[in-house]
C-alpha cells in the first residue's frame, strides 16, 4: 500500500494531476550552499527550507517541490564549497520550476526561501510568472519573519544561534558544537554606518552590498553560536510553519482568473 505524501516528488503524475485539483498551491523551498561557521554544514540553508516546507505542505494539505539546493551569494565566495549561481540564471531556472508547474494546474506557489542572497531574485521571479501565467506566489524568510511575530526570537544571524538552533532540531548529527566560534566583532564602516548582520545607518537598515568582512575566519555572524539548541531552534521553526499553514489556506482562498491577467 503506498503511503500518503506530501513530496511532488513521491507522486506519479496521474496522482500529480489528481492532487492539483484539489488542492493547487505548491510549496517550493529554495536554499543555498555555503559556509555557515564550521560548526555547520555548507547545506544549512538549503536542509532548514527543504524541512519547512515539507511539514507546512504536510500541515496544509498541499503539494512540496523538491528543494532548489542553489542560490546567489557573492559577499561569501572565498569560502570552500561555496557555489553562487549567476543572478540572471537562477531567476531562469526558477521561472521555469513554476512555468512547468503552472501548466499542469499549480496556479498558487510558496517560495520558501532559506538565504538572503535569493531574496530579490526571487521578487522578480514572482513578477514573472504573475505576469506570464496569472498565478500567485507567496515569498518569505524564516529569519524576517519569526522576529515580527515572537519579538524574543532575535533571529538575525548567520550560522549563529538561532541558525545554528535550526539545523540542530533537523539534522543534530551535522553539527559539531565543539567547532562553534563567536563571530568576529561588528564593525563601524563610518561613523554612522554599522556592519554585522545587516548594513546599518543611524541603527536602521539599509542594503549595502558589502564584502562580508564579518564572515571573519569562522564564517558565522551575528548572535553567538555557542548556545544553540535543537529545543530554541524548534521554537523558531514552530512559529513559522504554524504561520504558512494558515497562509496557505487563506492563499487557496483567492479567486484567481482562469486565464492569465
Ligand atoms: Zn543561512
Amino acid at each position: 500500500m503506498k503511503k500518503r505524501t506530501a513530496l511532488a516528488a513521491e507522486l506519479s503524475w496521474t496522482e500529480f494531476e489528481e492532487k492539483m485539483k484539489e488542492h493547487d498551491l505548491i510549496i517550493i523551498p529554495i536554499g543555498m550552499l555555503e559556509s555557515h561557521g564550521t560548526h555547520n554544514p555548507l547545506g544549512v540553508d538549503t536542509i532548514i527550507a527543504e524541512y519547512l516546507a515539507n511539514k507546512i505542505a504536510e500541515r496544509a494539505g498541499a503539494l512540496a517541490s523538491p528543494v532548489f539546493p542553489y542560490g546567489y551569494g557573492p559577499e561569501g565566495r572565498r569560502f570552500p564549497g561555496q557555489v553562487s549561481l549567476d543572478p540572471q540564471l537562477l531567476r531562469k531556472i526558477w521561472y521555469a520550476y513554476g512555468a512547468s508547474y503552472a501548466r499542469h494546474g499549480g496556479r498558487r506557489f510558496m517560495f520558501i526561501n532559506g538565504h538572503g542572497g535569493n531574496s530579490g531574485i526571487l521578487r522578480m521571479t514572482a513578477s514573472d510568472l504573475w505576469r506570464d501565467y496569472g498565478v500567485l506566489c507567496s515569498i518569505s524568510e524564516w529569519w524576517v519573519l519569526v522576529p515580527q511575530i515572537a519579538k524574543e526570537l532575535d533571529c538575525a544571524d548567520h550560522g549563529g544561534l538561532y541558525e545554528t538552533s535550526c539545523v540542530l532540531a533537523i539534522r543534530p548529527d551535522l553539527v559539531a558544537m565543539d567547532q562553534a566560534r563567536p563571530p568576529v566583532p561588528d564593525a563601524y564602516l563610518s561613523r554612522d554606518i554599522h556592519s554585522g548582520h545587516a548594513v546599518t545607518y543611524k541603527d536602521l537598515p539599509v542594503f549595502a552590498a558589502v564584502d562580508d568582512y564579518s564572515m571573519g575566519r569562522a564564517g558565522n555572524l551575528g548572535n553567538p553560536p555557542e548556545k544553540a539548541s535543537a529545543e530554541l531552534g524548534k521554537k523558531v521553526l514552530e512559529v513559522y510553519i504554524d504561520y504558512h499553514a494558515g497562509l496557505a489556506g487563506e492563499m487557496r482562498k483567492v479567486e484567481l482568473q482562469k486565464d492569465k491577467p
